[in-house]
């Protein structure tokens, strides 16, 4: 078994795959201490317990790296709400909180800078104040002991020239992981392939996709990925079922012409097997930083790292495999129903 705390993220990426969970900010709104639609994560305050308990079950089911739950603590978000005086408080315990759990449980301790949301190709004005906050990200996460920067979900190749430079300014490794939109280009034009390659080109260790697509669509646009890039690359998933006609999570609709983003998703959950199924197909294409974004849940995680081959800790409780006998006595409900064992009501 590797030590990978000892051994650090790049070798570690060198000798097999590295499993990442994220989706914080949708597990902490399903179990209700995160607002929906505003999407900040105070309950890094509120209730610190909880997120530490969330990096303890990551990191139970598989998770080799504790992300610092900072996604969204940025300076023009709380502007926004009223909540600028909470930020640097706010991204100071995230950081303390995630770094306990990686110490004591020996995994990766991973800082992030999220997309700005005032980047715009072309407006100056608009890069100073988002090149000002990924500057700060970036220090206070260094400061705060990461062991590397993940910049994500950006969807601008200018945007995430940016938040390469501020990780490569203090002199962290970094992945930069890219969103991919409907129409399967960044918002400033680039391929995904271009994009990825001339973010390796300027330095980043990884690069790679997240977020926005589900695990079959994100799958083809990987594939453009690996076949051009030679650094390690990264694939995380929204968890849930995007098709080739609603591509991305934010578009996927109720089959009435209504889109479900972000509060009646649930529906289109992807299943443990579909995210096992993936992280295979991620890994043989060359990924090697694999897992979830939006909607993962532990249980995810856990079938993701048994299908790249591991046995974690959460293992213990997956899925029995059940004798003839035991059958007898842990037989399903349905299967009792459709021997006729129970009548209607009773199984309903
Ligand atoms: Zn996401």
């Amino acid at each position: 078994m590797i030590n990978i705390k000892k051994i650090g993220l790049l070798n570690a990426l060198d000798k097999g795959p590295v499993i990442c969970a994220e989706g914080y900010l949708f597990e902490m709104e399903r179990r209700g201490y995160l607002k929906a639609n505003l999407f900040v994560p105070e309950v890094v305050l509120d209730n610190p317990q909880v997120v530490e308990q969330l990096h303890r079950d990551y990191v139970h089911a598989g998770s080799d790296v504790v992300l610092a739950f900072t996604y969204y603590v940025d300076r023009e978000k709380l502007k926004v709400i009223g909540k600028e005086k909470l930020l640097e408080p706010m991204y100071y315990d995230a950081l303390k909180i995630a770094r306990k759990v990686s110490f004591e449980t020996r995994t990766l301790f991973a800082g992030n800078i999220g997309q700005s949301n005032v980047w715009k190709p072309g407006d100056k004005e608009a890069e100073r104040k988002t090149i000002a906050m990924f500057e700060e990200q970036a220090q206070w996460s260094k400061q705060g002991g990461v062991e590397f920067i993940i910049a994500e979900t950006i969807s601008f190749f200018g945007e995430a020239c940016l938040a390469l430079n501020a990780i490569k300014n203090v002199g962290l490794p970094a992945i930069v992981n890219l969103a991919i939109d409907v129409d399967g280009l960044l918002r400033d034009g680039y391929t995904p392939e271009d994009a990825c390659k001339r973010l390796a080109d300027l330095g980043a260790d990884v690069v790679g996709l997240n977020c926005y697509r589900g695990p079959r669509t994100l799958l083809p646009v990987l594939k453009q990925v690996t076949e051009k890039v030679k650094s390690h690359v990264a694939a995380l998933p929204v968890a849930y079922h995007t098709t080739e006609n609603e591509p991305t999570f934010e578009v996927l609709s109720d089959g009435k012409g209504n889109t479900v983003f972000p509060t009646r998703l649930d529906p289109h959950v992807a299943t443990r097997d579909e995210m096992a199924y993936f992280a295979q197909e991620a890994y043989k294409l060359g990924a090697r930083f694999i897992g979830g974004c939006c909607g993962t849940a532990p249980y995810h995680v856990r079938s993701m790292a048994e299908a790249l081959g591991r046995k974690v800790a959460a293992s213990k409780y997956s899925p029995a495999e059940l004798t003839k006998k035991q059958k007898q006595y842990f037989i399903p409900v349905a299967t009792m129903h459709k021997k006729g064992s129970l009548d209607d009501k009773t199984a309903r």
